[in-house]
Formats: C-alpha cells, structure tokens, sequence
C-alpha cells in the first residue's frame, strides 16, 4: 500500500480497527485518543450505531442512483433542504460532491461559467491566499497556497494569484501595519494591478484548517468581501473544515457576517462516515450557469442516496445533541488548558475558534521561527508517548475533536500535550 505523506524507507504503522466516542484501537489492542476527529470532520464521534443503520436501510432501499439531468431522489431532495435551511441566507441552491476538493473544483468552474455566461468571459482570474489547502485537484491544488502542491506538477493552472493571509500571530509579515488594513491594501493593489474586470473570484477558508487554525481579525472577511462585492468579483468561502458545528455555528460564515457567493463543504457533512460534499450557491449564480442547456458538468456520484442518508441522520444527532453548543463549551475548556502551556520554551501561540484550537511550535519566541523539522516529530511522540492523535501541520500541531467530547475528555488530551512538551527544546528535540 502506497501511503501519502510517509517517508521512503519509513515501514512502521500504527494500523487502526475500530473507533468509539473519541477513541480508536489499533491492531495491538492499543487504544488512542483521537483529538483530530481523523482530519476535522467525525462530529459526531466514532461508531454511531444511528449511522450505520441509516447507511443500511438506504442501501437496502436504494444504494445509488445520480441525480442528472431530470432525475433525482428523495434523499439528496431532503438534503438539499436541509443544508439551505442551516445556511447563511442567500444560499438557495445546492450542487453535490464525493468531497471537498471535488467541490473546489465545482465552484472554480461556476466562478469562471458565470462571467463567461454573463458576459466577462475575460474574467479568468482565481485570487487566493497562501499557506491556504484547498484540495489536491490541479485547480484545487493550485489555488491552494503551499509550493509542495505545485513544484515538480507544472504546468498547473493558469491565472491564480496568492495573497498574503491574515495571522494575527505573524505580525512581521505586515510591516508594522495593522492585519486586515495591510491585506485590503495588497488586495485593492491586486485587484488594480490584474484588472478588475479580469477577476472571476476569491477563495478562502473562513478559519484556515491545514494552515494552522488560523482565526482572523474579526473585520477582515467582512472588509474583503465587500471590496470584492464592488468590484463584481464573486467570493467563494471553503468551509470543508469549518462548517456543521466545527468552529461552534453551523457555518463559520456566521460569525463573520458575510455571505458568499458560493461555498463549499464536504468533511463534516456525513462526519466522515461515508465521502460527501455539497457547494451551496445563490439563486443568481445557478441561474447564470445554468442557462438553457443545464450546467454541463455532473459526476458518478452526484446526489449519492446513501451519502445523503447519512448526511441526513449526522445532522439529526448534531441537532439533538446539542454538538453546536458543546463545541463552544469544551473547546473554550481546552483552550483554556493549552493556553497554560504558553510559557514552555517551544510553544509560540495557541489559538481556537470553537473545535478548532491550534498550538504553534518554535524554534525562537521572539522571531517566531518555526521548529526545526517541522512538527511530525512531536505528532508521533504524542501519539506514541501519550496516546493522543493530533494533526501535523508545517508549524503547529492542529487539534479538530469530536463536537461530542467531553471536559474530562478534554482534560486528557491537555495532560497528553502537557506532558510531551514540556520535554520538547526548541531546538526540536524531545
Ligand atoms: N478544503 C479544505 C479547507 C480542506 O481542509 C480540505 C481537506 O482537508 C479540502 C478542501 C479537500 O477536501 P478533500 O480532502 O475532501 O478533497
């Protein structure tokens, strides 16, 4: 099995079999705590019952069928609804995907199709931020800000630009000037020096994920948005992390005011237990791209029954248990307890918007620099000195749990984190 991510030469794995609430057990009987909810998205915990039986009645009934053209089924119908009901206001329409970055791709596609059927075909341009992650497609992969997704794969996609994302943590990359005043300043600089009629949109994670869970100024998206708006270029929010209860709203668009023009999620949807994502967009953008022969690009999986029931019984157990509310609970909680680890000689930051916390790690406090190595060093003694599972992000470890874990829950993984770094140097060395 070719594993992504895993150096050459490199043959231990810690090979999972099962999963309950916050845990999962490896081959050895070992058991870990999973503060990652696997990438951000198992809401609702391991091993719900609810959702397998779901997934099984709609098998039996009807496992798959696509929803092109002028057919349809009842599952993705009640979804579609669901989700225009949960969304900001505007959201009217719902296009379905296998995934996130499959999504991305979708919306990349409308932003373009929608000038061009509306008459600025030469609006082709994609801004973007970097250290964004917007999935591994050559459009997704592109707009996504990392080099590693674009060095060696070239010729990737024309006509996308990265700006500079807000990190309150990372003041020496704004010259001194306050956060959002310096990326207006480099957007509008942008926006003039490319052409504002050359730009179909902008794309963006509310709260970065993969780039750290890093939260905004609170005036940021709603500054862009609207400088966006007056420029005709459409917004495009990926909230394939933050949406359904991880950042403690249903979307993290809440909590900003703003409402795109299209927005993409996927992840929590289903928590994982089945692939699936939708891209919601406005009654005028579907107009634009539908047109009188229909937007041309549908898939296999499109509308999937199955992935829709499931979708549809996770957001049923979200609802009922409150997942919203003990997100903001638990994860203010957890922050609480990460925030005492401030004074170690290698923590530089820690952050949270609901139940997605970060802790920044550093080689220098002062110039934070990041760790030398990186951060999978410290991921792998967590999960092998403490038990617990986080994610390994270029500066900091990222912490995504479970919307259904508790505060003693909570307390362990600190404890866990506690104990491996306080024997961390800043040299990176445990
Ligand atoms: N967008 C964001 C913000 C993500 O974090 C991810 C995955 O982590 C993606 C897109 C890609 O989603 P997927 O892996 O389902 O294709």
């Amino acid at each position: 099995m070719f594993h992504p991510v895993l150096p050459r030469g490199r043959e231990d794995r810690t090979v999972l079999v099962s999963g309950r609430g916050c845990t999962v057990r490896d081959t050895e009987g070992r058991t870990y705590l999973d503060a990652s909810s696997v990438l951000g998205l198992t809401q609702i915990g391991h091993g719900r019952e609810e959702i397998a039986q779901a997934a099984a009645e709609q098998m039996r009934t009807l496992g798959h069928f696509h929803t092109w053209g002028t057919i349809s089924n009842d599952k993705a119908i009640r979804l579609a609804a669901r989700l225009t009901d949960l969304a900001p206001q505007g959201l009217q329409r719902v296009y379905f995907t296998s995934g996130g970055g499959e999504g991305v791709e979708i919306a990349l596609r409308m932003a373009r199709y929608f000038h061009h059927r509306t008459g600025s075909p030469e609006r082709t341009w994609i801004l973007s931020r970097r250290t964004a992650y917007h999935g591994i497609g050559y459009g997704s992969g592109t707009v996504s800000g990392s080099p590693a997704y674009q060095d060696g794969f070239g010729p990737v996609l024309p006509h996308v630009h990265h700006l500079t994302p807000p990190d309150p943590y990372h003041a020496e990359l704004y010259d001194g000037e306050d956060v959002t005043e310096y990326c207006l300043r480099e957007l509008a600089r942008t926006i003039d020096e490319i052409g504002p009629g050359r730009i179909a949109a902008m794309i963006g994670e509310p709260v970065m994920g993969a780039g750290g869970a890093v939260v905004p100024p609170p005036d940021y998206w709603p500054r862009v948005a609207a400088l966006l708006r007056s420029h005709g270029i459409l917004l495009i929010l990926d909230e394939v992390v933050t949406a359904f209860g991880r950042t403690g709203t249903w979307f993290a668009a809440e909590h900003f005011g703003v409402t795109p023009d299209l927005l993409v999620t996927a992840k929590g949807i289903t928590s994982g237990y089945v692939p699936h994502g939708a891209v919601l967009l406005t009654e005028e953008v579907a107009d634009a791209v539908n047109g009188e022969t229909g937007f041309p690009i549908g898939f296999t999986y499109t509308g999937h029954p199955t992935a829709c029931a499931v979708a549809l019984a996770n957001l049923d157990i979200i609802e009922r248990e409150g997942l919203l509310e003990n997100a903001v609970k638990v994860g203010d909680h957890l922050a609480g307890r990460l925030a005492a680890l401030r004074g170690l000689p290698a923590v530089g930051d820690v952050r949270q918007l609901g139940m997605m916390l970060a802790v920044e790690l550093v080689s220098d406090k002062t110039a934070r620099t990041p760790l030398p190595g990186g951060t999978l060093g410290v991921v792998d003694a967590l999960r092998e000195d403490a038990g617990v599972i986080v994610r390994a992000t270029p500066r900091s470890l990222v912490l995504n749990p479970a919307l259904v874990m508790d505060r003693a829950t909570a307390d362990e993984v600190a404890d866990g984190l506690d104990s491996v770094l306080r024997r961390l140097a800043p040299d990176g060395r445990i």
